[in-house]
């Protein structure tokens, strides 16, 4: 198979960069799309070394902008037609700074910017430019989408933001089914080892996740990575419109 072209954002760092280096390792010339140039460049070197070959390109933009979104679209369209769109970029956002229902409003905003928009961007943006047919398009939810958001506020828009995602990829399951391209979500649970939780990360948040899951464990980004590679591959050109949960248990419970 010629070489594939892959655009992960969110590429570099934590889930995403597992990504990226999975779909490096496959053969694909993996964009990592992210605000922090020095970020994706450390990224670039540490997955190129890790795969012996020179697959990552970095690009540099902040996707809950359109004009940034729309420049990045034009900088990918010239490596040629995506076959696989990977959109992972998101933050849990930080609470409203006070009571107010305009800190709320704010809050739920950036949330949904952060966590929604982008991929509606970025996908809107590339959507031309994606392999037809076998074309493959995936969206990393989270179980919060499933088992609703733990407090009032942000994790509340979080939560929102990523079931959201779900509607919107249904929607494009049905109208690029026709053109072979597959859209799926995937939905981890808790993941370690990764940026999203900053400050929020303690011993005992991570000692509660894990009991949380049927499999005593966190998972790791290389998990989610294995599955976004199936999901890429050939073999997944019949699974379409789908959310799996990848969460070692934690949203059936105990
Ligand atoms: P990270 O914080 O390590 O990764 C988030 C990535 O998104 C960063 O590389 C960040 O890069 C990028 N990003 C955020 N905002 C923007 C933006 N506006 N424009 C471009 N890039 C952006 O966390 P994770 O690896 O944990 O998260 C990856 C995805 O997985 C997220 O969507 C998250 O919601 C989801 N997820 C994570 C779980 C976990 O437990 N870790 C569980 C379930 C889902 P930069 O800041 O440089 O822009």
């Amino acid at each position: 198979m010629l070489e594939r072209l892959a655009v992960v954002s969110g590429g570099g760092t934590g889930i995403g960069k597992a990504i990226a280096r999975e779909l490096a390792a496959d053969g694909c010339r993996v964009v990592i799309v992210g605000r922090r140039a020095e970020v994706l460049e450390r990224a670039r070197e540490e997955i190129d070394r890790a795969v012996g070959a020179a697959r990552v390109v970095p690009l540099k933009a902040d996707l809950t902008d359109s004009h940034q979104v729309s420049a990045a679209a034009e900088s990918i369209a010239e490596l040629g037609p995506v076959d696989v769109l990977v959109n992972n970029a998101g933050a849990v956002i930080t609470e409203p700074a006070d009571d107010s229902l305009a800190a709320l409003a704010d809050a739920w905003r950036r949330d949904l910017d952060t966590n929604l928009l982008t991929a509606v961007l970025l996908t809107t943006a590339l959507l031309d430019r994606l392999r037809r047919p076998d074309g493959r398009l995936i969206v990393i939810s989270s179980a919060a989408a499933q088992r609703g958001g733990a407090g009032p506020h942000s994790a509340g828009s979080y939560a929102a933001a990523k079931a959201a995602l779900h509607g919107w990829a249904f929607g494009l399951a049905r109208q690029l089914g026709p053109d072979g391209i597959t859209v799926n979500v995937l939905a981890p649970g808790y993941v370690a080892d990764t940026e999203i939780f900053g400050e929020r990360w303690t011993p005992e948040f991570h000692a509660a996740k894990v009991a949380d899951t049927l499999v005593g464990r966190a998972g790791t980004p290389d998990d989610v990575a294995a599955a976004v590679r199936y999901l890429a591959s050939p073999a997944a050109g019949y699974l379409t419109g789908q959310v799996i949960g990848l969460n070692g248990g934690a949203v059936l419970g105990r």
